[in-house]
C-alpha cells in the first residue's frame, strides 16, 4: 500500500483497505467484513475512525492533503502524520503509558492505528460540564517535566539530539501555521481572524494598538522559532488530552517541534485560564460553579508544582547531556552550583510559560481556531464577558511575565478579573 498513491479512507472502504494487515487483524477481529467503522474526528484537521470487530477495537487517524476545517483551498502536507507518529514513540519512551500505544504507521497514506482511549473523554468537554478531574494536574506536571526534560540537551546524547532536530525541522508547515495563527494574526485584522462582534471590538482595538503587546508577542515568536531546546508537543492544549477520573492520557503531537521547554506549558495553562473564565458561561446560577472555578485555579498550580518537582529531581538523576554537566558541580563538591544553575533554569522557564500562555488566550478569542469553552456559551454578550476577562489575563501574563511574581500572584489577578 506504501507504494500506492494517497487515498483518503472512508467508513466504507477502510475495512477492504486495511483489513489484510495482520497487526489489524490481530486487535480487531480476523475477518474484516465483520468490522464496524464510525467516523470520530472532531478536531480541525484530520480523519479519525474508531473500527470495532471481535477482538477488539482501534483508531485510525489519516491526515489528508488539506485543512479538514477550511476545504481543500488550504493545502497541508501528509507528512505531518510522520511527525505525530514520531512524537508518540518518543513521548511513550518518555513517559510510558500517557500517550495511546502505536499499533500501525503507513507514512505514504498517512495512516496511524492506535489504541482507541474508552471511555475516556476529550478533557476540554469534560470542564464545559463542570467537572472535576481529581489526577489531571499531576499526570499533566510529570508528562511535561518527563517528556521535555529527556528530549532536551539536558539529558540527551548530543548527535542524538540533532539528528533529532534534523528530523522534525521538516514540520514546516505545521509550526507556520502557529507562527502566523498564533503569534501574529490576531494583532492585526488578518483575513481569517474573527470574534464576538460588536461586544469585543473596542477591547479588540485597544490591543491591537497595543505596542507593548505586540512587542511581546513578536518576542515570544522569536523563541518560538529560534529557541530549539527540546521536542515539544506543539499543540499541548485541553482538546488534546483524553481523561477518565483515574487515567489521563495526551494525543494529536501533529504540530511536534523542536522549541522552547515553555512552549507546551503555556498552551497548556492558558487552556485552564480560559476554562475558569467561561465556566460563568456554563453555571445554572451565579456562584453554582465556585467549586469548579476553584479547582482550575488549583489546577493550574499543580500542574506547574508538579513540573517544578519532578524536572528538578530528572535534573539530579538524568543530567547526562551537554549542558551544566556535574563534571563542573557534583563531581568537584559543588551540589549547590548545580542547584543554582537549576533555579536559573526553571525561572526562565517559567517567565516565558507566562508569556506563551497569554499569546495562547489571545489567539483562541481573536484568530481562527477558537475553543469550545467559549464558542458553546450560546449568547453572544455572555459569551463576550468571559471573553473579556481571559483577554485582560492575557494581556497582563504576556507584557508584564518578567514582573508576575508567582502563580499565586496570578490567581489573584484572575479573580479579581472574575
Ligand atoms: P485532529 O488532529 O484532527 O485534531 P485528534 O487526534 O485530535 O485529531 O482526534 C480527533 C478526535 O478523535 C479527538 O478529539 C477524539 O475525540 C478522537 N480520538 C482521537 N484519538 C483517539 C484515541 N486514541 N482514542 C479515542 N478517541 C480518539
Ligand atoms: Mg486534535
Ligand atoms: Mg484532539
Ligand atoms: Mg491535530
Amino acid at each position: 500500500m506504501n507504494k500506492q498513491s494517497f487515498e483518503a479512507l472512508s467508513a466504507g472502504t477502510l475495512p477492504h483497505r486495511l483489513g489484510s494487515n495482520a497487526v489489524l487483524k490481530e486487535k480487531i477481529g480476523d475477518d474484516f467484513t465483520r468490522w464496524s467503522v464510525r467516523e470520530v474526528g472532531d478536531g480541525n484537521l484530520n480523519l479519525v475512525f474508531i473500527v470495532t470487530g471481535a477482538k477488539g477495537a482501534a483508531i485510525v487517524k489519516q491526515a489528508l492533503p488539506y485543512v479538514r476545517l477550511v476545504g481543500e483551498s488550504w493545502p497541508l502536507p501528509l507528512k505531518r502524520s510522520f511527525f505525530e507518529y514520531h512524537a508518540l514513540v518518543r513521548q511513550g519512551a518518555r513517559d510510558p503509558g500517557m500517550v495511546p500505544e502505536i499499533f500501525f504507521f503507513d507514512a505514504g497514506q498517512a495512516i496511524i492505528v492506535m489504541e482507541y482511549l474508552t471511555p475516556h473523554v476529550i478533557l476540554r468537554r469534560a470542564l464545559i460540564d463542570g467537572r472535576q478531574l481529581p489526577k489531571i494536574g499531576r499526570d499533566l506536571g510529570l508528562f511535561v517535566a518527563r517528556t521535555l526534560f529527556r528530549g532536551s540537551d539536558l539529558c540527551m546524547v548530543t548527535r542524538d539530539k540533532k539528528t533529532d532536530m534534523a528530523l522534525f525541522a521538516d514540520n514546516i508547515e505545521l509550526c507556520d501555521i502557529t507562527e502566523n495563527l498564533v503569534f501574529s494574526d490576531p494583532y492585526f485584522e488578518a483575513e481569517m481572524n474573527r470574534h464576538t462582534s460588536p461586544q469585543l471590538d473596542p477591547l479588540v482595538a485597544e490591543l491591537r494598538a497595543d505596542r507593548d503587546l505586540k512587542v511581546e508577542a513578536q518576542r515570544l515568536k522569536h523563541l518560538f522559532s529560534a529557541k530549539a531546546e527540546t521536542l515539544c508537543h506543539g499543540d499541548l492544549h485541553t482538546g488534546s488530552i483524553m481523561v477518565t477520573d483515574d487515567e489521563t492520557r495526551v494525543i494529536d503531537p501533529e504540530f511536534a517541534f523542536y522549541g522552547p521547554i515553555s512552549f507546551d506549558i503555556g498552551m497548556l495553562l492558558a487552556n485552564f485560564w480560559m476554562s475558569y473564565f467561561s465556566q460563568t458561561g456554563h453555571e445554572s446560577a451565579p456562584g453554582a460553579r465556585d467549586a469548579m472555578r476553584t479547582y482550575l485555579l488549583d489546577t493550574i498550580e499543580t500542574i506547574w508544582e508538579t513540573f517544578r518537582v519532578e524536572f528538578a529531581n530528572l535534573w539530579r538523576s538524568e543530567r547526562e547531556g551537554i549542558l551544566y554537566q556535574a563534571s563542573l558541580f557534583e563531581n568537584r563538591g559543588d551540589p549547590l552550583g548545580a542547584e543554582q544553575a537549576l533555579n536559573i533554569v526553571l525561572n526562565e522557564i517559567y517567565h516565558e510559560m507566562l508569556g506563551f500562555a497569554g499569546i495562547e488566550i489571545h489567539r483562541r478569542i481573536l484568530g481562527l481556531a477558537h475553543n469550545a469553552d467559549f464558542e458553546s456559551i450560546t449568547d453572544p454578550g455572555r459569551r463576550a464577558t468571559c471573553e473579556s476577562k481571559a483577554l485582560k489575563l492575557g494581556r497582563h501574563l504576556a507584557v508584564n511575565r518578567h514582573r508576575i511574581p508567582s502563580l499565586k500572584d496570578i490567581r489573584a489577578t484572575a479573580e479579581r478579573l472574575q
